[in-house]
C-alpha cells in the first residue's frame, strides 16, 4: 500500500516505532514523490484512558475527497504494566484494523516483534499460567497464530532447567570474539571484516589476549564458575594454524575449569577449517564445532559471497569429523537470493546426509550494514509464499531427522515473516545458545565487537559493548576493561 503524507498524533520515540513496526509488517510505504498512491493520507490517532486502563486506536485513510475511519478499543489485562501494555494494545488495535477492515493478510507471529519470543513465555510462567493458558494469551494478546505459540511454549517449557540453573549467579559464560572472516556474505550485518594484514591481526591477538588476563582476573575475584565457552565472531577459524591453536590454547588455560559444561569453536566457514585447526580445537578440549554452509547449492553460494563451494562443506565436515569433534551445528539460511522450494529439498537433504547433530534455521533478514540491503532492487528474493513453503520443507526433515527445537529468536524485516531455530537431539542442546537467549546469566563478551550481559539482582540486565570498530577497539581497550569492572562491582559488590 502507497500512501503520500503520514500523521501520528505522538512523536514519543517508542510509539513512533511500534506503529511502524505494523506499517512495515503490512508493507505500507510512505512515499510523498509516489507517482502513483493507494491513498493521499494516512492518519493514527491513539486516545489512552489510564482510568479505564484502555487504547482506543483510530486509523482514517483519506483518498480525493473520500475518507475511510476504523477504530478499536481494548483493555489491558490485571496482571500487565500500564506501559507495556499500552504499546501492546496499540500494535493490536492497529492488526485487528489491517486484518479485520482493510483485509490484510494475518501474519504467523502477529504483533509479537521481540528478539526473544520465549522470554514472553517464561514470564507467563512465572505469573503461574499453565500451558493452555499461556498459549491462549499468545493468541489472544499478541495475535500469534497456534503453530508458532505451541513452538515457542514447547521451547520454554525444554529452556526451563537450563534457566533455573542460571539461576546461581556466579555460574556466568564467555565469549570470545574474533572479528575476521575469508570474505564477507551479502547478507551480513555483523562488524566483521575480511582477515586483515599478518601486522594488524597480531596486534589484534595481543590486544585479545590482555583483555582476557584482565577478565580472567575478574573471574577469579568474583569466584566465577564457567559453565560454557562459545568462541565465534567473525570466522575464528581465519586465523592461520599457528594464531589458532595459540588461541584456543589461551582460552582453555583462562577459562576452563571443573564446571564447564560445554566448549564451542565456530568454524563458520567451511573453507577456514582444515584437519589441522580442527585437531587443535579437540587437543584443547572443545566439543563443539559449527561448520555452516547456509546453502548446498553452489550458484547461491556464488552469488553471496561466500567463495567455497559444496564440495569444500562436505570435506570441512570429515576434516571435524576424523579429528574427533563429537557435536557439529550447522547453520541453513531460507529465503536466498534466487532459491525456490526445490532448492530447500536439495540443500536439506544433503544436509542430513552428513549427520550433524544439530541445526539452527534462520530465516534471511535484510539488515543494515548488509550489502544485501543495499543491492536489494537489483536482485530477486523469493516471496513470503515460497520462503514459509521452503520453512516447512525444511522443518519436517529436521524433525523427521529426529532434530526437535530448542531456541529460537527473531530479527527485523525476515524473509518469510518467519525466525530462526535451532534444533537438536533431546539432551544435546546448545547451552550457550539458550542462556544467551534467555538473559538470566552473566555473560562475559571479549574481543572487538563483543558484548558483555550482566545480570543484576532481581534479573536486570545492564550490557556493555566492545567497540565495533577494530582500530577503536586495539586503542582504548582499558576503556572497555574498566566499564565491565564497574558492572561486576554493582552488580556483585566489591
Ligand atoms: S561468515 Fe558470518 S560474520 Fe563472516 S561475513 Fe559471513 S555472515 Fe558475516
Amino acid at each position: 500500500m502507497i500512501i503520500k503524507s503520514f500523521y501520528l498524533n505522538s512523536t514519543r520515540e517508542i510509539i513512533v516505532k511500534i506503529v511502524k513496526e505494523i506499517l512495515v509488517l503490512f508493507k505500507v510505504n510512505i512515499d510523498e514523490n509516489a507517482t502513483y498512491a493507494d491513498y493521499d493520507r494516512l492518519e493514527i490517532i491513539n486516545e489512552v484512558s489510564e482510568e479505564n486502563r484502555s487504547v482506543k486506536t483510530t486509523l482514517i485513510l483519506h483518498k480525493d475527497d473520500k475518507t475511510l475511519s476504523f477504530n478499536r478499543i481494548s483493555y489491558l489485562h490485571a496482571d500487565e504494566s500500564v506501559k507495556a501494555g499500552i504499546n501492546r494494545l496499540i500494535k493490536l488495535n492497529l492488526y485487528h484494523i489491517f486484518c479485520e477492515d482493510l483485509r490484510k493478510k494475518t501474519a504467523p507471529w502477529g504483533i509479537l516483534h521481540g528478539v526473544r519470543p520465549t522470554k514472553i513465555v517464561h514470564r507467563f510462567m512465572e505469573n503461574g499460567l499453565n500451558r493452555e493458558e499461556l498459549i491462549k494469551r499468545l493468541k489472544d494478546d499478541y495475535e500469534v497464530t497456534a503453530p508458532k505459540a505451541n513452538l515457542i511454549t514447547d521451547i520454554a517449557y525444554l529452556q526451563l532447567p537450563f534457566l533455573e540453573k542460571a539461576r546461581d549467579p556466579r555460574l556466568i559464560s564467555v565469549y570470545v570474539g574474533i572479528p575476521f572472516c575469508p570474505s564477507r556474505c551479502l547478507y551480513c550485518s555483523f562488524p566483521s571484516s575480511i582477515l586483515p594484514s599478518d601486522e594488524v591481526t597480531a596486534k589484534y591477538l595481543k590486544t585479545l589476549r590482555y583483555e582476557i588476563e584482565q577478565i580472567k582476573a575478574l573471574i577469579d575475584k568474583y569466584d566465577f564458575k564457567v559453565q560454557t565457552i562459545y568462541v565465534g565472531g567473525g570466522t575464528p577459524t581465519s586465523l592461520n594454524e599457528n594464531d589458532f591453536d595459540d588461541l584456543l590454547a589461551l582460552v582453555a588455560k583462562s577459562f576452563k575449569s571443573d564446571y564447564l559444561e560445554e566448549f564451542t569453536v565456530e568454524a563458520g566457514r567451511p573453507d577456514s577449517i582444515n584437519l589441522e585447526k580442527a585437531k587443535s580445537i579437540v587437543k584443547y578440549g572443545a566439543d563443539r564445532v559449527s561448520v555452516n554452509p547456509q546453502t548446498m547449492q553452489d550458484r547461491t553460494l556464488r552469488l553471496i559471497g561466500r567463495r567455497h563451494c559444496a564440495d569444500d562443506i562436505i570435506r570441512a565436515f570429515k576434516d571435524v569429523r576424523k579429528a574427533g569433534i563429537k557435536h557439529i551445528n550447522t547453520d541453513l539460511i531460507i529465503g536466498l537470493p534466487g532459491e525456490n522450494e526445490a532448492d530447500a529439498t536439495d540443500t536439506i537433504k544433503k544436509v542430513i546426509d552428513l549427520q550433524p547433530d544439530d541445526i539452527t534455521l534462520h530465516a534471511l533478514a535484510l539488515k543494515k550494514g548488509s550489502e544485501l540491503k543495499l543491492i536489494r532492487d537489483n536482485i530477486v528474493l523469493p516471496d513470503d509464499e515460497t520462503v514459509q513453503n521452503m520453512s516447512a520443507i525444511m522443518t519436517k526433515a529436521v524433525a523427521d531427522y529426529g532434530l526437535i527445537p530448542y531456541y529460537i529468536y527473531r530479527q527485523g524485516y525476515m524473509s518469510g515473516q518467519l525466525e530462526n531455530v535451532g534444533c537438536s537431539r533431546k539432551g544435546s542442546e546448545g547451552i550457550y545458545n539458550i542462556q544467551i537467549m534467555g538473559e538470566r546469566q552473566t555473560i562475559l563478551g571479549v574481543g572487538g565487537a563483543a558484548t558483555s550481559k550482566i545480570v543484576y539482582p532481581g534479573k536486570r540486565l545492564q550490557t556493555s559493548f566492545n567497540a565495533k570498530d577494530l582500530y577503536t577497539y586495539l586503542n582504548s581497550i582499558d576503556k572497555y576493561i574498566d566499564r565491565r569492572k564497574t558492572l561486576l562491582k554493582d552488580a556483585y559488590g566489591e
